[in-house]
C-alpha cells in the first residue's frame, strides 16, 4: 500500500534505503559535497518510486501536461512514474558526444506541453539543458519537478518548479573545498557500484 509522500518523510525514506550518504563526494555538476543523495537506492523500490511520482504528478497535474522529459539515467525511473500518474507518455534525453539528444526514435511535437522531470536537482544544470532540448524541438516548458532539490531553493529555473522536498546540502568548487583542503580523498557515488 503506498503512503503519503511529503517533505518531512521523503528524508527518512532516503535513510531507510542507505540513500542518504555522508563523506566528500564529487557531484556530477563537477561541485564537492559532504553529502549526497542517491535517488536509485530508494526508487529501486517500485512502490517507493510509484509514490514518488504520484507525489509529483499531484503537483503538477494542473500544468496541462502532453509529456514528460527526463535527461537519462537520473531523471528515467521518476519520470516514467510521473508519466504514468498523469497518464501521459514520459520520454528521456540522453548525451551523444557530451549534449544531451533525443534518441531512439523520440520525438516531440511543437505546441507540446512538457515536464521536465528528475531525480535530484543540484544547480538546475542538467534540468535547463533538457529544458533546452524541448524548446528547440518546439515545445512549451509547462513546469519542471524534481524528488529532491538540494539547492536549498536556490535553483534558478525559468519554469515553475516543484519538488517534494528542499534540503540544503554545502556544495563547494573544488579549488575552496575545505575537506579537500584536509587531504581527505574525494569519490564519486556510484562510481563503484
Ligand atoms: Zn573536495
Amino acid at each position: 500500500m503506498m503512503t503519503p509522500v511529503d517533505a518531512e518523510t521523503i528524508l527518512d525514506r532516503f535513510r531507510r534505503a542507505g540513500g542518504l550518504l555522508e563523506g566528500h563526494f564529487r557531484l556530477t555538476s563537477g561541485l564537492h559535497s559532504p553529502g549526497y543523495l542517491q535517488c536509485a537506492l530508494v526508487l529501486q523500490h517500485p512502490a517507493e518510486a510509484e509514490a514518488c511520482g504520484v507525489a509529483l504528478a499531484e503537483r503538477t497535474r494542473g500544468l496541462g501536461i502532453h509529456l514528460v522529459l527526463s535527461p537519462a539515467l537520473g531523471g528515467i525511473v521518476i519520470g516514467q512514474e510521473v508519466g504514468r500518474a498523469l497518464g501521459v507518455r514520459a520520454i528521456f534525453a540522453e548525451r551523444q558526444d557530451g549534449r544531451l539528444t533525443l534518441r531512439r526514435g523520440f520525438a516531440i511535437q511543437p505546441g507540446e506541453r512538457v515536464l521536465v522531470v528528475e531525480d535530484v536537482v543540484t544547480t538546475g544544470g542538467s534540468t535547463r539543458e533538457t529544458i533546452e532540448v524541448a524548446r528547440a524541438a518546439g515545445a512549451r516548458v509547462a513546469g519542471a519537478a524534481a524528488i529532491i532539490d538540494r539547492s536549498g531553493g536556490h535553483q534558478e529555473l525559468d519554469v515553475p518548479f516543484h519538488a517534494l522536498a528542499v534540503v540544503s546540502l554545502p556544495v563547494y568548487q573544488p579549488e575552496a573545498c575545505p575537506l579537500c583542503a584536509r587531504g581527505e580523498p574525494v569519490v564519486k557515488p556510484g562510481s563503484r557500484a
